[in-house]
């Protein structure tokens, strides 16, 4: 996320802003923008010219709320709900038992995070001020500084189509790949200066280039927050005509065809997510995360299970569970980021049906980590985890990579379980590309284990070794498939270590 609020304490701009609000007229949404505009350069959040990204296309109440709270506008974002059950019974847990040696098994390549900019100019400044560089408008390089490389740059950089179409020769080569998970995020950082045509001119490209490198195999995408604009603006079936996301699905659901059946491009066309049969005896569900998102400014307008996402899960769960079949969620925001009420009934419905849910796959961190979830009577018997794959893109200060799952194959009792993963990374220095993995997780007992992952999970380039509090916090953001304050934390340690975490955290 660029350009997050942290503008809640400059007191003449809430003034300001609770000024435009208490009137209603139309012109306000004018004046609300520049205000946030405004906000913006005086807090030093980014150049001039970055600074509206867009915010004029909210409504005056929505903004308000951004930046004064409950006292202006309609602001239910974090009001509590709840989706509703069937009452059938949860059928009794049988703990996983691994497949028999020799038993088929499913290469699922993993693309997220692509993040292609269209004008990343090789040899400009990879250190500049606004939130995007390695652009011709980034200037050039000082003498100390680095310039943008050929392939990519450890900055707070995307990267140029070349990188993203040897990711994709490369990925081809390595398969051959039963079928393929792709969870969004497709333009670059240029948050500012984004507009619809060229967004969906990404989408466009990036899709038929996939298709092109991988043939005829069945590619399930998940939309990313990037994928509209402004950045992480979804607005909910409610919202129709022209602020609507009409332009953005009904692109998706065209260039997606030749992957999706007719009923899932429906969904899609709808709200963003669809559901299709995998194999028999394996369904996959891809959902719109942004639904889930505090950045979706349009869920301060009505944040209850937007467009009944969640009570749509259930009814397809429900479904499968009488079937038999297994189902795995892809989507781009991991669970525990989302909002609070979004995420404590999402673990609510893992957890109900933990039998028919055997795999979980995100993107968005950037990062390759995970989140746990456990029984909600005692939390301490795991049910699910949500894998969360490392990004294709450099952005911020990585290499370039993709994920590999094996997953337990097609053929007939299959629990379709995760059981091994890869990462293949492009090391942007000695470009060249490795597989790795972790071998076991016992972070807790062994820091060398812990250190590996924390080396990992930056795809081989770590700035600082992660020590004291903050492997307590990178440990207990792993437990945490919920928005639940670091109450995972509670049962790793006592006291002061706990305030320890929660003094980084804020
Ligand atoms: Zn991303
Ligand atoms: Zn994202």
């Amino acid at each position: 996320m660029v350009l997050s609020s942290p503008m809640y304490s400059d007191v003449t701009v809430e003034r300001a802003v609770g000024e435009a609000c208490n009137q209603t007229s139309d012109v306000n949404e004018e004046r609300v923008a520049r205000v946030v505009g405004e906000a913006c350069i005086r807090l030093h959040l980014a150049e001039e010219r970055v600074c509206p990204f867009g915010l004029s296309l909210l409504w005056p109440s929505e903004a308000c709320a951004l930046l004064v709270g409950r006292s202006c506008g309609r602001f239910d974002i974090y009001a509590p709900w709840n989706v509703t059950l069937p009452r059938i019974p949860k059928p009794p847990v049988t703990p996983p038992t691994p497949p028999k040696p020799g038993a088929p098994q499913s290469k699922v390549l993993f693309l997220t995070d692509i993040h292609w900019d269209q004008e990343y100019a090789v040899g400009s400044s990879a250190d500049c001020k606004d939130p995007l560089c390695c652009r011709n408008e980034s200037g050039p390089p000082s003498w100390r500084q680095r310039g943008a490389g050929f392939w990519g740059s450890y900055s707070k950089c995307d990267l140029p189509l070349r990188t993203v179409e040897n990711m994709l020769e490369n990925a081809a080569r390595t398969g051959p790949w039963d079928w393929v998970y792709w969870t969004g995020d497709i333009p670059a950082h240029n948050v500012w200066s984004q507009t619809r045509k060229q967004q969906l001119s990404e989408l466009t490209v990036i899709t038929r280039l996939i298709h092109s490198h991988l043939g005829n195999l069945k590619v399930y995408p998940a939309i990313g927050n990037h994928e509209s604009t402004p950045v992480n603006s979804f607005p909910p079936p409610f919202v129709h005509g022209n602020r609507s996301s009409r332009w953005l699905y009904d692109t998706m659901a065209e260039e997606w065809a030749p992957w999706l059946p007719e009923q899932a491009l429906k969904t899609l066309r709808h709200g963003g997510f669809y559901t299709v049969e995998v194999q028999p005896g394996l369904r996959v569900v891809s959902l719109n995360m942004n639904f889930c998102a505090r950045e979706n400014y349009w869920l301060m307008v009505n944040s209850t299970d937007p467009a009944n996402q969640l009570q749509w899960l259930i009814h397809i769960l429900q479904a499968s569970e009488e079937k038999g079949e297994r189902v795995h969620i892809i989507g781009h925001i991991p669970p525990g980021l989302c909002l609070s009420s979004w995420s404590w009934n999402y673990y609510h419905i893992v957890n109900r049906y933990e039998g028919t849910i055997t795999g979980q796959f995100f993107g968005h961190t950037h990062m390759d980590e995970f989140q746990m979830f456990y029984d909600e009577a005692t939390m301490t018997r795991a049910v699910g985890v949500a894998f969360i794959a490392p990004s294709v893109t450099t952005y911020v200060n990585l290499n370039p990579g993709y994920r590999v799952y094996l997953v337990d194959g097609n053929y007939k009792g299959s629990s379709r379980f995760v059981l091994d993963h890869e990462t293949y990374i492009l090391n942007l220095t000695e470009a060249n590309r490795q597989p790795e993995g972790v071998s076991s997780l016992t972070f807790l007992r062994d820091d060398r284990v812990f250190q590996r992952f924390w080396y990992l999970r930056h795809k081989g380039h770590v700035s600082e070794p992660c020590i004291d509090a903050c492997k307590t916090t990178v440990v207990c953001s792993l437990r945490s498939g919920r928005y639940d304050e670091l109450q995972q934390c509670d049962l790793l340690f006592r006291g002061d270590m706990v305030a320890a975490v929660r003094k980084t955290l804020c």
